[in-house]
């Protein structure tokens, strides 16, 4: 046998040399186009062998001999540690350093692509890399398409049985250990674990927010000790103000995929419709001494989530359970981070039909590379790169077990007939329903335009059953392929079997939108194509002016790119008629009088008219039909204001960036932002006013500097506090506001029989009695005055996002614009017992006169994550339309 065996090596030698010579040209030129076609050689050559080979021991040979060639190959593919130089877990890598690994890696396999799917707001590029079997990767399209088809977003047939599992890592830029994760994880797949991916594809996008990953990283890099210091005091465990979590607007990405205000989810989701993986895993980190959290998740979970998705999480979990108790690791499940709120890396993904999950690692911004925890041992990167690698291999290779039921069970989540709304009709403002149509096409969510004059069902208006005018109303159908992200997104109240969630439990489109609405049980009818003109003005230089409505963001837009371009504006606080022609409060008047300096007036402000497609109405007079004329005392000019904005310590990160990100991204207006470590009373002369986002400004003013603010105040300033900023003030001598007594801690009684029973509630039970205190967000009616500056574009109700029990008293010497006037309503969500019945009678929006100056108190903060679209407009009148006198400072 073995002289045999010798001969046919013999036989043989003139091939292998050839291959070897082939192989040391390959190495050389190290292309990848070169290695497909050695790779394919080496199969034909193969097969032929096989073909022509007569004993076993002949074949084990020669595939021993391929597999030498085989790994020949991979071994050109470099190890994360051996491309960029240190073990990884030993350093942090930049984004720049994790993007050219990837791009290392796609280059040199047949089993990776690598392609940029757009831009951070600092440039940075936004990556996805696809990994699967050459194969698969040839017939990728196919595969794309078919899993459509499988949902019926795309029309025609399949029965695809090839998993799609995406790993998205790094949401949070300062929860590390998760893109080191990524590089580790895909050498892995394309190497070991090849077998798996014969019927799976898997997506990966190395980091979500490279902005924020950079900001930590580059701030850790310069700030470590060498080697770095574990313990918790040093200076590398304690990020500064804003930290690497979010994102630049210092938006919380894994709060923003169902609003998508940014563009990294903007640009995320196209990539993420085109593709709608069966499984989503969302990597982060939580604090140093928690064990790992992996899927399943906590209640509750949101009704739409099937009995299979709740099923698969199980069976995730217990795989990873499989490695992380071999390894002796610990980890908990179920007791943290429910499925409710649509707007997660895990809910979104859910909601769209895949098994979406959250996986935590102990670390975030405070761990560095190793930090000594409270229980007593070390953590280090490596650690949280180890976990995070083998929970992310775990997914692909359970997904891989269950391809085929993946498939099937897929496809069930699209067939929407059950949905007890079978469509959503809203009408009202065209602009507010065209920023909502917006939305909807980043979702690739279909809607159309009624095509009837009414419409009935449950009145999101009433909460009752009831109809609305639907003309040119939106339609949006639940028998879609997104038919339960419909109904998560626009239902009146989600179900809700345990209030004891993460996030806020409302955020009903209609309210947020401001939209009339109703939720049928019958399916409407719908036009696919919407009747609409486009909006065209001509200037006409001899009139006496234009006027323009006001109740939208779109008409704020308007007004700052004027006020940008030196065109003077006035608005009117009392409603105006024109040759017949009506106009609420708050429109804008622009006037031949006030532009005489600008000849070319007319033509600016009709261009930028209709690049907003604003309709002017041109007034040949100033002359009105009621009384109120151009010249009027009640038709005041717009000032063009100097805002600044409080951030730094002390300041709510979120809230800031939500401000910024207005100012910058929405009303295109400039501000100032000035830092609470220098800023300075000094400051306030060079300002009109003074933006404090949610925070506690107890360091930025103290009793000398609360007095300047005051006096710059009562000379004309205008202060806007937004959310907890609103309580800073309170009780604060001459700025009128004060909490209500049952919300402050020092009135509680501790003598009601409820307070009795309190003290005696049992030890396991306790948790859940705070949840009588509890707003995490619900959606509350308030009333308004609408004759307020302030409420100018809003009728008398609007339903808002209250996110915490603050309730502040009537303002006795103010102007009380926004309120709840005896019992609190709230129109979805959950509030606890005690919270709501502290909310009576009390204030929403309020604007206090202080000399000639103003505080405006916005207790529920109109920005919070940008999408409440329908705050958004207060706002902006309280800059440029309340107490306009401040002009006339001294
Ligand atoms: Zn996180």
């Amino acid at each position: 046998m073995a002289n045999n065996f010798n001969a046919e090596i013999e036989k043989k030698k003139p091939f292998y040399r050839l291959n070897s010579i082939y192989f040391w040209y390959l190495c050389r030129k190290n292309t990848k186009s070169l290695i497909v076609i050695f790779n394919d050689l080496v199969i034909l050559f193969f097969s032929r062998f096989i073909h022509s080979l007569k004993n076993q021991q002949m074949i084990r040979f020669i595939t021993i001999l391929f597999l030498f060639f085989s790994f020949s190959i991979t071994a050109q593919i470099q190890s994360p540690s051996e491309f960029l130089g240190y073990e990884i877990g030993t350093q942090f890598s930049r984004h720049s350093d994790v993007v050219d690994y990837f791009e290392h890696v796609a280059s040199n396999s047949n089993l990776v692509t690598y392609d940029t799917y757009g831009k951070t707001n600092e440039r940075r590029p936004l990556t996805y890399a696809i990994v699967s079997s050459k194969n698969n990767i040839d017939n990728i399209e196919t595969i794309r398409t078919n899993n459509l088809k499988n949902t019926g977003i795309i029309e025609g047939d399949s029965s695809p049985e090839t998993a799609i599992v995406w790993l998205s890592y790094n949401v949070h830029g300062n929860e590390a250990s998760s893109s080191e994760a990524a590089m580790s994880t895909l050498f892995e797949l394309i190497t070991k674990k090849q077998a798996w991916l014969e019927n799976t594809v898997v997506i990966m996008d190395p980091c979500i927010n490279p902005d924020g990953r950079d900001r930590y990283v580059n701030w850790y890099n310069q700030t470590k000790a060498t080697p770095y210091n574990e313990a918790q005091n040093a200076t590398e465990h304690h990020e500064p103000w804003p930290g690497g979590r979010p994102n630049h607007y210092l938006f919380d990405l894994n709060r923003d995929w169902a609003w998508a205000t940014q563009v990294e989810s903007i640009q995320r989701l196209k990539i993420y419709n085109k593709w709608m993986p069966h499984v989503h895993v969302d990597f982060h980190e939580q604090g140093i001494n928690e064990p790992y959290y992996f899927a399943p998740a906590a209640e509750p979970f949101h009704e739409i989530i099937s009995d299979w998705q709740r099923q698969f999480q199980i069976d995730i979990g217990k795989n990873h359970a499989k490695y992380f108790d071999r390894e002796g690791w610990l980890f908990f499940t179920r007791e943290r981070f429910d499925l409710l709120y649509p707007s997660y890396g895990d809910t979104y993904p859910t909601f769209m039909g895949a098994i979406g999950m959250t996986y935590e690692q102990a670390g975030h911004g405070r761990a560095g590379l190793g930090i000594n925890t409270d229980e007593g041992y070390e953590l280090t990167l490596a650690d949280r790169v180890a976990h995070h690698t083998t929970t992310g291999l775990s997914t692909v290779e359970i997904s891989s077990q269950n391809a085929t039921k993946l498939n099937s069970e897929f496809k069930k989540f699209f067939e929407t007939s059950n949905l007890k709304y079978k469509s959503y009709i809203l009408s009202g403002n065209q602009d507010k329903i065209n920023s909502l149509a917006k939305l909807l096409d980043k979702h690739e969510i279909k809607y159309g335009w009624s095509n009837s004059s009414s419409a009935s069902g449950y009145h999101y208006q009433t909460q009752k059953n009831g109809s609305i005018d639907a003309e040119n109303g939106l339609v949006v159908n639940t028998n879609q392929p997104k038919g339960n992200m419909v109904k998560a997104l626009f239902e009146p109240n989600a179900k809700l079997n345990n209030p004891k969630t993460y996030d806020i439990t409302s955020w009903s489109l209609p309210y947020a939108y401001g939209l009339d609405a109703v939720a049928s049980t019958n399916l409407a009818q719908a036009n696919e194509v919407r009747i609409m003109t486009a909006i065209h003005n001509n200037s006409a230089p001899k009139s006496a002016g234009y006027i323009s409505k006001w109740n939208s963001m779109q008409d704020a837009t308007f007004l700052a790119e004027l006020l940008k371009n030196n065109i003077k504006v006035r608005f009117s606080e009392k409603e105006l008629s024109f040759n017949g022609k009506k106009f609420d409060r708050g429109s804008l008047i622009i006037t031949k009088s006030d532009n005489k300096s600008n000849p070319d007036y007319d033509n600016t402000i009709t261009e930028i008219a209709n690049k907003h497609q604003r309709e002017l109405y041109v007034s040949a007079t100033s002359f009105s039909d009621n009384g109120t004329d151009f010249g009027s005392p009640n038709i005041k000019l717009v000032n063009q204001q100097k805002i600044a904005v409080l951030k730094g310590d002390g300041v709510s990160s979120l809230s800031y960036g939500s401000i910024w990100h207005f100012f910058e991204t929405q009303l295109q207006y400039p501000i100032t932002s000035i830092d609470t470590d220098y800023f300075d009373s000094s400051l306030l002369s060079t300002i009109d006013v003074l933006v404090l986002p949610e925070g506690d400004y107890g360091n930025s003013f103290d009793e000398e500097g609360l007095e300047s603010l005051k006096e710059w105040i009562q000379k004309g300033g205008k202060v806007i506090a937004i959310g907890r900023a609103v309580g800073f003030f309170n009780k604060k001598e001459g700025f009128g506001i004060e909490k209500n007594g049952n919300d402050s801690e020092e009135n509680e009684e501790t003598d009601s029989v409820d307070e009795l029973n309190n003290q005696l509630i049992p030890y396991d039970q306790k948790g859940s009695n705070y949840l009588k205190k509890m707003i995490t967000g619900s959606i509350y009616k308030v009333a308004i005055d609408s004759s307020h500056p302030m409420a100018f574009g809003y009728g008398d109700t609007y339903f808002s996002l209250k996110r915490s029990r603050s309730s502040f008293q009537f303002l006795d010497s103010g102007y009380n614009v926004g309120y709840i006037k005896g019992d609190a309503i709230s129109v979805s969500g959950f509030s606890g017992k005690d919270a709501k019945e502290g909310l009576k009678n009390s204030l929403v929006f309020g604007e206090k006169r202080i000399g000639r100056g103003s505080i405006i108190y916005l207790v529920d903060d109109v920005l919070f994550r940008s999408f409440w679209e329908n705050g958004k407009l207060f706002f902006v009148n309280s800059i440029f339309f309340v107490n306009n006198n401040n002009k006339f400072r001294l």
